[in-house]
Protein backbone atom coordinates (compact mmCIF):
# COMPACT_ATOMS: atom_id res chain seq x y z
CA UNK A 1 0.00 0.00 0.00
CA UNK A 2 1.56 3.57 -0.76
CA UNK A 3 0.13 7.10 -0.46
CA UNK A 4 -1.91 6.86 -3.62
CA UNK A 5 -3.62 3.98 -2.71
CA UNK A 6 -4.35 5.21 0.36
CA UNK A 7 -5.80 8.14 -1.02
CA UNK A 8 -8.30 6.43 -3.61
CA UNK A 9 -9.41 4.38 -0.79
CA UNK A 10 -10.27 7.58 1.00
CA UNK A 11 -12.02 8.93 -1.50
CA UNK A 12 -14.11 5.58 -2.44
CA UNK A 13 -15.03 5.80 1.10
CA UNK A 14 -16.15 9.62 0.91
CA UNK A 15 -18.19 8.41 -2.33
CA UNK A 16 -19.62 5.59 -0.32
CA UNK A 17 -20.71 8.56 2.51
CA UNK A 18 -22.22 10.74 0.26
CA UNK A 19 -24.16 8.05 -1.36
CA UNK A 20 -25.34 6.90 1.58
CA UNK A 21 -26.37 10.20 2.70
CA UNK A 22 -28.34 11.21 -0.10
CA UNK A 23 -30.16 7.29 -0.31
CA UNK A 24 -30.97 7.69 3.33
CA UNK A 25 -32.45 12.00 2.78
CA UNK A 26 -34.19 10.24 -0.42
CA UNK A 27 -36.39 7.47 2.02
CA UNK A 28 -36.91 9.94 4.28
CA UNK A 29 -38.55 12.04 1.94
CA UNK A 30 -40.10 9.11 -0.06
CA UNK A 31 -41.81 8.66 3.70
CA UNK A 32 -42.92 11.82 4.80
CA UNK A 33 -44.40 12.39 1.63
CA UNK A 34 -46.65 9.28 1.27
CA UNK A 35 -48.07 10.63 4.79
CA UNK A 36 -48.21 14.23 4.04
CA UNK A 37 -48.78 14.61 -0.13
CA UNK A 38 -49.41 17.99 0.31
CA UNK A 39 -45.88 18.18 0.56
CA UNK A 40 -45.15 16.08 -2.60
CA UNK A 41 -47.59 19.35 -3.94
CA UNK A 42 -45.50 22.40 -2.44
CA UNK A 43 -42.01 21.00 -4.31
CA UNK A 44 -43.75 20.37 -7.53
CA UNK A 45 -45.12 23.67 -7.35
CA UNK A 46 -42.19 24.97 -6.46
CA UNK A 47 -40.17 23.77 -9.44
CA UNK A 48 -43.04 24.33 -11.81
CA UNK A 49 -42.37 27.61 -10.75
CA UNK A 50 -38.82 27.96 -10.89
CA UNK A 51 -39.14 26.70 -14.51
CA UNK A 52 -41.52 29.53 -15.45
CA UNK A 53 -39.75 32.22 -14.31
CA UNK A 54 -36.40 30.83 -16.36
CA UNK A 55 -38.20 31.18 -19.40
CA UNK A 56 -39.28 34.43 -18.83
CA UNK A 57 -36.25 35.50 -18.07
CA UNK A 58 -34.67 34.01 -20.69
CA UNK A 59 -37.60 36.22 -22.66
CA UNK A 60 -36.21 39.03 -21.41
CA UNK A 61 -38.71 38.74 -18.19
CA UNK A 62 -40.15 41.77 -16.46
CA UNK A 63 -39.40 42.85 -12.57
CA UNK A 64 -43.12 41.49 -12.53
CA UNK A 65 -43.34 38.61 -12.54
CA UNK A 66 -39.54 38.03 -10.75
CA UNK A 67 -41.64 39.62 -8.11
CA UNK A 68 -44.60 37.29 -8.22
CA UNK A 69 -42.64 34.28 -8.46
CA UNK A 70 -40.75 35.22 -5.16
CA UNK A 71 -43.80 36.03 -3.31
CA UNK A 72 -45.65 32.58 -4.20
CA UNK A 73 -42.30 30.37 -3.21
CA UNK A 74 -42.04 32.51 0.00
CA UNK A 75 -45.68 30.87 0.73
CA UNK A 76 -45.07 27.74 -0.20
CA UNK A 77 -41.77 27.81 1.05
CA UNK A 78 -43.84 28.76 4.60
CA UNK A 79 -46.45 26.55 4.36
CA UNK A 80 -43.78 23.92 4.16
CA UNK A 81 -42.48 24.86 7.05
CA UNK A 82 -45.58 25.30 9.16
CA UNK A 83 -46.36 21.09 7.96
CA UNK A 84 -42.60 19.81 9.43
CA UNK A 85 -43.06 21.86 12.32
CA UNK A 86 -46.54 20.68 13.10
CA UNK A 87 -44.91 17.03 12.70
CA UNK A 88 -41.86 18.09 15.13
CA UNK A 89 -39.15 18.41 11.98
CA UNK A 90 -37.13 20.85 10.33
CA UNK A 91 -36.39 21.53 6.76
CA UNK A 92 -33.07 20.98 7.14
CA UNK A 93 -33.66 17.28 8.50
CA UNK A 94 -34.80 16.36 4.57
CA UNK A 95 -31.10 17.41 3.91
CA UNK A 96 -28.80 14.75 3.20
CA UNK A 97 -26.81 14.72 6.73
CA UNK A 98 -23.71 14.51 5.05
CA UNK A 99 -20.23 13.46 7.71
CA UNK A 100 -18.57 17.11 6.49
CA UNK A 101 -21.30 19.90 6.03
CA UNK A 102 -18.31 21.90 4.44
CA UNK A 103 -17.50 19.96 1.38
CA UNK A 104 -20.77 17.77 1.58
CA UNK A 105 -18.49 14.34 1.30
CA UNK A 106 -16.83 15.13 -1.34
CA UNK A 107 -13.21 15.60 0.60
CA UNK A 108 -13.03 18.83 -1.54
CA UNK A 109 -13.57 22.65 -1.66
CA UNK A 110 -13.13 24.15 -4.93
CA UNK A 111 -9.57 22.47 -6.29
CA UNK A 112 -8.41 21.92 -2.34
CA UNK A 113 -8.49 19.17 -0.29
CA UNK A 114 -11.22 19.77 2.28
CA UNK A 115 -10.24 19.98 6.08
CA UNK A 116 -12.01 16.79 6.52
CA UNK A 117 -9.66 14.62 4.00
CA UNK A 118 -6.65 15.02 6.31
CA UNK A 119 -8.49 14.03 9.48
CA UNK A 120 -9.41 10.73 7.45
CA UNK A 121 -6.25 10.33 6.17
CA UNK A 122 -4.85 10.45 9.67
CA UNK A 123 -7.13 7.70 10.66
CA UNK A 124 -6.38 6.05 7.94
CA UNK A 125 -2.54 6.49 8.72
CA UNK A 126 -3.28 5.35 12.83
CA UNK A 127 -4.73 1.55 11.11
CA UNK A 128 -2.13 1.47 8.99
CA UNK A 129 0.65 2.13 11.71
CA UNK A 130 -0.10 -0.49 13.81
CA UNK A 131 -0.51 1.78 16.80
CA UNK A 132 -4.27 2.43 16.50
CA UNK A 133 -5.52 3.61 19.97
CA UNK A 134 -2.64 3.95 21.87
CA UNK A 135 -2.18 7.37 19.77
CA UNK A 136 -4.92 8.68 22.31
CA UNK A 137 -3.62 8.28 24.94
CA UNK A 138 -0.10 8.75 24.16
CA UNK A 139 0.45 12.32 22.74
CA UNK A 140 1.88 15.94 23.31
CA UNK A 141 -1.24 16.56 24.93
CA UNK A 142 -1.09 14.02 27.08
CA UNK A 143 2.72 14.52 27.90
CA UNK A 144 3.42 14.53 31.75
CA UNK A 145 6.35 16.09 32.39
CA UNK A 146 5.49 16.34 36.00
CA UNK A 147 6.45 12.59 36.42
CA UNK A 148 10.39 13.15 35.69
CA UNK A 149 12.42 14.43 38.50
CA UNK A 150 14.02 17.46 38.84
CA UNK A 151 17.00 16.78 40.13
CA UNK A 152 20.14 16.83 38.51
CA UNK A 153 21.00 13.57 37.77
CA UNK A 154 23.50 11.97 35.12
CA UNK A 155 24.90 14.42 32.42
CA UNK A 156 24.75 17.18 34.45
CA UNK A 157 20.58 17.83 33.38
CA UNK A 158 17.74 16.71 35.02
CA UNK A 159 15.21 13.72 33.69
CA UNK A 160 12.96 17.16 33.59
CA UNK A 161 14.65 19.59 31.43
CA UNK A 162 16.38 16.17 29.14
CA UNK A 163 12.75 15.33 28.61
CA UNK A 164 11.58 18.82 27.67
CA UNK A 165 15.01 19.78 25.49
CA UNK A 166 13.93 16.03 23.72
CA UNK A 167 10.74 17.34 23.06
CA UNK A 168 11.81 21.14 21.93
CA UNK A 169 14.06 18.88 19.56
CA UNK A 170 11.29 16.62 18.27
CA UNK A 171 8.93 19.51 17.33
CA UNK A 172 11.25 21.34 15.85
CA UNK A 173 12.44 18.35 13.76
CA UNK A 174 8.74 17.95 12.87
CA UNK A 175 8.64 21.82 11.59
CA UNK A 176 11.44 21.12 9.66
CA UNK A 177 10.64 17.70 8.33
CA UNK A 178 9.84 18.90 4.72
CA UNK A 179 13.45 20.20 4.45
CA UNK A 180 15.24 17.73 6.79
CA UNK A 181 14.28 13.88 7.13
CA UNK A 182 13.62 13.33 11.09
CA UNK A 183 15.86 10.95 12.05
CA UNK A 184 16.03 9.98 15.45
CA UNK A 185 17.42 7.95 17.98
CA UNK A 186 16.33 7.35 21.90
CA UNK A 187 18.34 5.33 24.08
CA UNK A 188 18.45 4.60 27.28
CA UNK A 189 16.79 1.87 30.28
CA UNK A 190 13.55 1.08 29.79
CA UNK A 191 10.52 2.47 31.85
CA UNK A 192 12.03 6.03 30.67
CA UNK A 193 9.53 7.00 28.00
CA UNK A 194 11.00 6.48 24.99
CA UNK A 195 7.92 4.66 23.08
CA UNK A 196 5.91 7.09 24.43
CA UNK A 197 8.18 9.83 23.08
CA UNK A 198 7.83 7.59 19.75
CA UNK A 199 4.39 7.35 20.16
CA UNK A 200 3.88 11.06 20.55
CA UNK A 201 5.83 12.38 17.33
CA UNK A 202 4.27 9.55 15.21
CA UNK A 203 0.70 11.04 16.32
CA UNK A 204 1.80 14.52 14.83
CA UNK A 205 3.06 13.88 11.65
CA UNK A 206 0.22 11.73 11.22
CA UNK A 207 -2.21 14.40 12.44
CA UNK A 208 0.06 16.48 9.53
CA UNK A 209 -0.69 14.01 7.16
CA UNK A 210 2.79 11.88 6.94
CA UNK A 211 2.41 8.55 6.44
CA UNK A 212 3.99 6.66 9.76
CA UNK A 213 4.78 3.16 10.17
CA UNK A 214 5.69 1.97 13.36
CA UNK A 215 7.30 -1.59 14.02
CA UNK A 216 8.98 -3.29 17.32
CA UNK A 217 12.43 -4.52 15.80
CA UNK A 218 11.47 -7.96 16.56
CA UNK A 219 8.38 -8.15 14.01
CA UNK A 220 10.78 -5.92 11.57
CA UNK A 221 13.79 -8.34 11.32
CA UNK A 222 11.33 -11.67 11.26
CA UNK A 223 9.40 -9.87 8.29
CA UNK A 224 12.54 -8.62 6.20
CA UNK A 225 13.78 -12.24 6.89
CA UNK A 226 10.44 -13.99 5.43
CA UNK A 227 11.39 -11.59 2.58
CA UNK A 228 14.93 -12.46 2.11
CA UNK A 229 14.25 -16.10 2.40
CA UNK A 230 11.30 -15.98 -0.19
CA UNK A 231 8.92 -17.58 1.99
CA UNK A 232 7.18 -14.12 2.82
CA UNK A 233 3.21 -14.22 2.72
CA UNK A 234 1.41 -11.74 0.44
CA UNK A 235 1.04 -10.02 3.76
CA UNK A 236 4.73 -9.88 4.30
CA UNK A 237 5.40 -8.28 0.79
CA UNK A 238 2.28 -5.49 1.77
CA UNK A 239 4.33 -4.95 4.66
CA UNK A 240 7.71 -4.41 2.96
CA UNK A 241 6.26 -2.02 0.53
CA UNK A 242 5.11 -0.51 3.58
CA UNK A 243 8.36 -0.21 5.20
CA UNK A 244 9.48 1.46 1.74
CA UNK A 245 7.02 4.02 1.52
CA UNK A 246 5.82 5.53 4.95
CA UNK A 247 7.15 8.80 5.19
CA UNK A 248 8.45 8.33 8.90
CA UNK A 249 9.17 4.59 10.11
CA UNK A 250 9.50 4.08 13.70
CA UNK A 251 11.09 1.11 15.08
CA UNK A 252 11.06 0.39 18.63
CA UNK A 253 12.96 -1.55 21.28
CA UNK A 254 16.23 -2.47 18.57
CA UNK A 255 17.96 -4.75 20.11
CA UNK A 256 15.41 -6.80 22.23
CA UNK A 257 14.66 -8.86 18.59
CA UNK A 258 17.14 -11.85 19.02
CA UNK A 259 20.22 -10.36 16.51
CA UNK A 260 20.92 -13.45 13.95
CA UNK A 261 23.41 -13.32 11.07
CA UNK A 262 20.72 -11.56 8.69
CA UNK A 263 19.52 -8.74 11.51
CA UNK A 264 23.12 -6.99 10.11
CA UNK A 265 22.16 -6.96 6.58
CA UNK A 266 18.51 -6.31 7.47
CA UNK A 267 18.95 -3.35 9.24
CA UNK A 268 21.93 -2.06 6.98
CA UNK A 269 19.71 -2.03 3.80
CA UNK A 270 16.54 -0.58 5.38
CA UNK A 271 19.14 2.16 6.81
CA UNK A 272 20.60 2.91 3.31
CA UNK A 273 17.56 2.51 1.59
CA UNK A 274 15.87 5.11 3.71
CA UNK A 275 18.73 7.29 4.31
CA UNK A 276 19.32 7.47 0.48
CA UNK A 277 15.32 8.36 -0.35
CA UNK A 278 15.63 11.19 2.26
CA UNK A 279 12.56 9.34 4.41
CA UNK A 280 12.58 9.96 8.65
CA UNK A 281 13.32 7.74 11.10
CA UNK A 282 12.52 7.11 14.80
CA UNK A 283 14.90 4.21 16.10
CA UNK A 284 14.28 3.48 20.48
CA UNK A 285 17.33 1.09 22.09
CA UNK A 286 18.06 0.14 25.12
CA UNK A 287 21.88 -0.38 23.93
CA UNK A 288 24.09 3.18 24.39
CA UNK A 289 25.79 3.92 21.21
CA UNK A 290 28.84 1.31 21.84
CA UNK A 291 26.76 -1.47 22.15
CA UNK A 292 24.86 -0.62 19.14
CA UNK A 293 28.17 -0.76 17.34
CA UNK A 294 29.21 -4.25 19.09
CA UNK A 295 25.68 -5.88 18.29
CA UNK A 296 24.77 -4.31 14.94
CA UNK A 297 28.70 -3.50 13.29
CA UNK A 298 30.41 -0.59 12.83
CA UNK A 299 28.74 0.62 9.95
CA UNK A 300 25.64 0.68 11.33
CA UNK A 301 27.09 2.81 13.93
CA UNK A 302 28.37 5.02 11.81
CA UNK A 303 25.32 5.52 9.26
CA UNK A 304 23.41 6.39 12.87
CA UNK A 305 26.16 8.73 14.06
CA UNK A 306 26.43 10.27 10.79
CA UNK A 307 22.92 11.10 10.17
CA UNK A 308 20.50 10.65 12.87
CA UNK A 309 20.41 13.07 16.28
CA UNK A 310 20.64 11.16 19.06
CA UNK A 311 18.81 11.36 22.52
CA UNK A 312 19.58 9.77 25.69
CA UNK A 313 16.79 9.15 27.88
CA UNK A 314 17.88 9.79 32.05
CA UNK A 315 16.46 9.10 35.47
CA UNK A 316 14.19 5.87 37.20
CA UNK A 317 11.91 4.07 35.68
CA UNK A 318 8.50 5.41 35.11
CA UNK A 319 6.50 2.59 35.08
CA UNK A 320 7.74 1.78 39.21
CA UNK A 321 5.68 4.87 40.40
ZN1 LIG B 1 -15.07 18.05 4.35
Amino acid sequence: MDKNEIYSEIFEEYQIDKKNAEKNAEKLKNMLYKNVPRLQEIENEIKIKGVELFKSAVNHGDMQKFEDFKNSCNKLRQERQNILKSLGMSEAELEPQYKCKICKDTGMVDTKKCRCFNKRLAEKYYQLSNLGDILKKENFDNFNYELFSKNISEDNISPYDNMKKITKEALFAIENIENEPLNMLFYGHSGLGKSYMCNCIAKELMDRGYFVIYMSAYKLFTTMTNIRFNNGSRQDMDTAKLLENCDLLVIDDLGTEGVNSSTVPEFFDILNTRLRANKSMLISTNLDLPNVGVVYSERILSRIIGNFKVFKFIGSDLRMH
